[in-house]
């Protein structure tokens, strides 16, 4: 029985590395807090106030924009602190 087989390491055997460093998910992680942060602050008006939906439509807009950031942001595997 030989280890010939094992003389050479096959990396792309095993799990892909991760797309992003932990460094880099760090300061994704305070990018996305900080842009959800900015857009949830004053995330109402006096507009919102009086419509029906609860929500004018550039409300409605942030509103949309944080979900797109959280999504973004779940799907690279970063957790969102703020
Ligand atoms: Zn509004």
């Amino acid at each position: 029985m030989t280890a010939a087989g094992h003389l050479y390491a096959v990396p792309d055997q095993h799990a892909p590395e991760p797309p992003l460093s932990e460094v880099q998910r760090d300061v994704l992680s305070m990018v996305f807090g900080f842009a959800i942060d900015h857009l949830a602050e004053g995330s109402f008006c006096a507009d919102c106030d009086t419509l029906a939906e609860g929500v004018c439509s550039d409300h409605a807009a942030d509103q949309d924009r944080i979900g797109d950031f959280l999504a973004l942001a779940r799907e690279l595997g970063i957790e969102v602190v703020s």
